[in-house]
């Protein structure tokens, strides 16, 4: 069998899913058996060029993204929306809160650093989208890959499943469901709103690292984001940040995150202490029904 021809490129988002491909070291070169890479923003050619398999990270935000999108659809048989920005919107996504202009005017004018700034306009610059959008919002996707980035196992279980004409099986249970942390008191429903006890990671002095970060009044993204990253953060003793986005479940991250906290924990509160979007909806705003969605699509 003849190796598989594979074209990447990279959309809106901070290019750590590309970095994450190397991340896979002496496995990539098992892998290289089996695929050819004709085009990478690595490799810099720019010609899209007909391939099986078409990888996209990041999310579409201004026109040159759509077209690379739609550039690809053409010519790829299958698409793969690699990490949490394709698949989500990611977590530039939050500019969707705020109209395009004020966004432009605190990046370009208003910051307290700026003298005399101006909003970049030239013929050559790709025009920003009025919103942020995840990549099934703009073409049709077969593969999804969430994670931010998505770690090396997953990479290559993902990419082997593809090769092998599977489709890449994502979990569709959260965090907690593989999380190591001893967790009993939060699934014993509460009646009372209780505040006391919320705290946030700099103030406790004494995190216990093996009991649950919701039972010791810290806010863990775990009951509303997906699992499958190997718990990486709660493992090295942080909450979550829910950067693997909602459950299938879940209408929304965000919200699934308000009811967990207000039906299961004496700790309703926590959500309220910090930003409520910012925190429940920081890598999937472009994917939710709020503040605009054309068509909801779970994955
Ligand atoms: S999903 Fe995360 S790692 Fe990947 S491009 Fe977006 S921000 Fe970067
Ligand atoms: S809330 Fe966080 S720390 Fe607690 S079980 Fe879930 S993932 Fe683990
Ligand atoms: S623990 Fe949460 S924030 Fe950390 S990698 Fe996993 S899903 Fe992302």
């Amino acid at each position: 069998m003849g190796k598989v021809n594979v074209a990447t490129g990279h959309l809106q988002g901070c290019f750590g899913c590309h970095v994450a491909i190397l991340d896979l070291h002496e496995d990539l070169i098992g892998l290289l058996e089996s695929i050819e890479i004709l085009r990478s923003p690595i490799n810099d050619v720019k010609e899209i060029p007909e391939v099986q398999l078409g990888i996209l990270d990041g999310s579409v935000t201004n026109t040159e993204n759509r077209e690379t999108a739609k550039k690809f659809r053409e010519k790829a048989d299958k698409i793969l929306a690699f990490g949490t920005c394709a698949c989500f919107g990611g977590i530039h996504g939050l500019r969707n809160l705020h109209p395009l202009n004020d966004v432009l005017k605190r990046a370009y004018t208003d910051t307290e650093s700026t003298l005399d700034g101006k909003i970049p306009a030239s013929k050559d610059i790709p025009e920003m989208l009025p919103h942020v959008h995840s990549l099934n919002q703009t073409i049709k996707v077969d593969y999804y890959l969430p994670g931010c980035p998505p770690t090396p196992t997953m990479i290559k279980k993902a990419l082997t499943d593809i090769l092998n004409n599977r489709e890449p099986e994502i979990p569709t249970k959260n965090l907690c469901h593989e999380c190591v942390r001893e967790h009993h008191e939060m699934y014993i429903p509460k009646r009372e709103f209780i505040t006391e006890n919320v705290t946030t990671l700099m103030e406790l002095e004494n995190i216990d690292p093996k009991k649950c970060f919701l039972e010791q009044g810290i806010l863990c993204m775990g009951p509303a984001t997906r699992e499958g990253c190997d718990s990486r953060c709660v493992k090295g003793n942080t909450p979550c940040r829910g950067c693997m986005g909602p459950t299938p479940d879940a209408l929304e991250q965000g919200a699934k995150m308000i009811n967990a906290l207000a039906n299961i924990l004496p700790a309703g509160g926590l959500m309220f202490m910090e930003d409520v979007v910012g925190v429940g909806y920081r890598y999937a705003l472009p994917v939710s029904i709020y503040p605009h969605v054309k068509e909801k699509k779970t994955l």
